[in-house]
């Protein structure tokens, strides 16, 4: 593995390789790896009279008459010289280049990109770049930093590919030649200096199959933790399960249901995704789950990332199963008697045990845990998970997500965790009224929510941050005094902001829940989960601030009753990106339409926020388009995790150490 030095490559001292760490680039390695963020083509350049005017292009032309030096004014020195091609002139203009000038020779012939300007009679171009006609090529355009064009990043790269010949190869040989794959350092040189367009293509389609074969691997190294086998003794009772409950599940319901249970009957423990829109009703089918697992004599563990959420899990599960003999505890950081409630888990009188982070501390011992559900699972990391896990023997994991992902990043991202999905909402919700309106309505929007909590209804007031002049922002505190103090001074206001300690916001939140609180007015920190059927208006100051997939979970938080609802999206914004995504809002209620409009308009990296999912973010890949390559990466992944899981063999030593510097960058942390 490359360990040079960014100050060992020709040209690169202290300061520049601090510039180049503000790229986010340390080391020689890093360096290879940045790669352009555009090409210029001078490769086939056009005669004087073929280019055409006012767009960039390349002319090639040779040097008539030298450089002359013109004084336009104190401090402004002009260079003039003719050029000439295919009996046709062309004059350059150079500003101040006296460095550029004095590299031109007569007689010489050069490739000039810039744009040509004047008229038939009188062709001419300014400050183009300039190259010797024998170095015709295809330039790169780095993203560049102040003090760090992009042509000195690209010498430094040249460089750094004399010095590169340490660069290791994470592809094992034996797939080198089986797919007749570019070798690295070829692929390397051609997506920074390609000789021509299809090579640049063949070395971006080696570079990407890499960056990919990377990532998946990563994730089957990661899953294939939980992959031994164990006869399993589950008996199918979702039929009685039905029973049980006031309605009729939905068909996508029932589907999820059949094919978790067919898991879980099988020798290998689950390992699911649920994937469903807020609403869609994932709790039953979970419960399903954990009935059929404790009828076949099983304890079953359902984890939330919150008290809250714990605690309405618990209420709806206890109402679920009044009738039956199974016995469900709650465990989280504020349960009382904990001492009791974790004796009878380890005791097996608890059937089923709905908590938080609680459920994973070291001194929880289960009876026979078989089954393991997690809700909203971005916000637990693998780490967590894996840490339950280790409390059954071969347990069968279902993993419930909210924020609906693309089948094509699905797959992508859970690699061989099997997907259900929940894509059809119980009959008779009503679709949440959506709209969009400009600051200057605002009062008429208070007068809406001011009549929807007179018939007995809540709102919620979600303000990132608010102007209150020109560019000073007042933060959530004093917007909600304001408003207190002013527009809704005769109603009961809360407030949650990010700031509060988890058992502050749990109050505020169960306030809410009980109804003595009107209007909660909180930054984003109600996204997750809450359910208050109640609440039927929910306000989005400034919306162009969110991301997509939050304001869709905003909007979640509303629309989960009998009650007409609504959500009314304030901005003032003109620029067409954010209001795509506000227009987008308005047009559709479908969790899945927006997440693909989202990936679409901003690629994965900021659909998911790093940090949070900690997928290392893919330089080359376009998840829309390069699905293809995405399915064959996988399968290639998938083979070789087959025959070497934990990627031990001697042919796999530097895929390994690849794909952990891959992951370590990214936090670490999968999920
Ligand atoms: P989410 O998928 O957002 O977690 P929930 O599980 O909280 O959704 O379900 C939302 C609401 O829909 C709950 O009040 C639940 O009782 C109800 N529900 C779930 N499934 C059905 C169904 N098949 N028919 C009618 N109502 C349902
Ligand atoms: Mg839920």
């Amino acid at each position: 593995m490359s360990s040079l030095k960014l100050t060992d490559i020709k040209g690169v001292g202290e300061k520049r390789a601090r510039l180049f760490n503000k790229l986010g680039v340390n080391d020689v390695d890093a360096l290879l790896y940045y790669y352009p963020r555009d090409y210029l083509d001078l490769s086939s350049p056009c005669s004087p009279a073929d280019a055409p005017f006012g767009e960039p292009c390349a002319v090639k032309a040779e040097v008539i008459t030298p450089p002359v030096e013109h004084r336009i004014r104190k401090g402004m020195t002009v260079y003039k010289f003719t050029t000439a091609g295919d009996g046709t002139a062309l004059r350059i203009t150079l500003f101040n280049q006296k460095y550029a000038a004095a590299k031109i020779h007569t007689g010489q012939t050069y490739i000039f990109y810039g744009v040509v300007g004047g008229n038939m009679f009188n062709r001419e171009m300014s400050s183009p770049e300039i190259i010797t006609a024998d170095s015709a090529c295809i330039r790169p355009i780095y993203h560049a930093c102040e003090g760090l064009p992009s042509s000195v990043i690209e010498s430094a790269i040249k460089n750094a590919l004399d010095l590169a010949d340490g660069t290791e190869d994470p592809i094992p040989d034996y797939l080198i030649s089986k797919y007749h794959l570019l070798p690295l350092k070829s692929a390397l040189k051609n997506i920074h200096f390609p000789s021509s367009m299809e090579l640049l293509s063949t070395a971006r389609r080696r570079l990407m199959f890499q960056e990919l074969l990377l990532l998946q691997c990563g994730i089957f190294c990661m899953k294939s933790e939980n992959k031994r086998t164990q006869k399993s003794d589950i008996t199918d009772y979702s039929a009685d399960f039905e029973k049980l409950i006031p309605y009729s599940l939905t068909g996508a319901q029932k589907k999820s249901i059949a094919e978790s249970v067919s898991d879980m009957m099988s020798d290998t423990p689950m390992n699911r995704l649920l994937q469903g829109d807020v609403g869609s009703g994932k709790t039953a089918v979970a419960a399903s789950l954990c009935y059929t697992a404790v009828r076949s004599g099983y304890q079953a563990a359902f984890m939330a990332p919150t008290e809250i959420l714990a605690e309405q899990h618990y209420n709806s599960l206890c109402k679920l199963f009044a009738n039956t003999d199974i016995q469900i505890g709650l465990l989280t950081g504020s349960t009382p008697k904990k001492a009791s409630v974790i004796k009878q888990i380890e005791n097996g009188e608890l059937d089923l045990v709905i908590g938080t982070h609680a459920l994973i501390e070291d001194r929880i011992t289960f009876n026979k845990l078989k089954l393991i559900i997690t809700d909203e699972q971005h916000r637990f990391g693998v780490e967590q998970r894996s840490r339950l896990i280790a409390k059954g023997d071969c347990p069968n994991i279902l993993v419930m997500s909210a924020t609906p992902i693309p089948r094509t990043l699905a797959l992508m991202i859970y690699g061989d965790l099997d997907i259900s999905v929940l894509d059809e909402l119980p009959p008779g919700r009503l679709p949440v009224i959506t709209r969009h309106v400009k600051s200057e309505a605002k009062p008429k929007v208070y007068d809406f929510i001011k009549s929807q909590i007179d018939t007995g209804r809540q709102a919620y007031i979600v303000c990132p941050l608010v102007e209150s002049n020109e560019s000073v922002l007042t933060p959530a505190t004093e917007y909600c005094d304001h408003l207190s103090k002013t527009i809704f001074g005769n109603y009961r206001l809360g407030l949650l902001h990010g700031k509060m300690s988890s058992a502050q916001k749990e109050t505020v939140m169960r306030e809410f829940s009980k109804g003595s609180i009107d209007i909660l007015v909180s930054t984003t920190v109600i996204e997750v989960g809450v359910d208050v059927p109640n609440a039927s208006v929910i306000l989005i100051e400034n919306a162009e601030r969110f991301g997509l997939s939050q304001l869709h979970q905003l909007r979640g938080r509303v629309g989960r009753g009998k009650h007409k609802s609504y959500c009314i999206m304030v901005s003032d914004v003109q620029n067409e990106i954010s209001l795509g995504r506000i227009n987008e809002m308005c047009s559709t209620n479908d969790g899945f339409k927006i997440a693909e409009y989202d990936l679409k308009s901003r690629g994965p990296g900021d659909f998911f926020g790093h940090r949070q999912h900690g997928l290392p973010p893919l330089k080359l890949t376009d998840f829309m388009t390069d699905f293809k390559a995405v399915a064959f990466s996988q399968e290639v992944a998938k083979q070789i995790c087959t025959d070497d899981p934990q990627l031990e063999r001697e042919e796999h030593q530097s895929l390994k150490r690849a794909v952990i510097k891959m992951f370590d960058a990214a936090g670490g942390v999968l999920n």
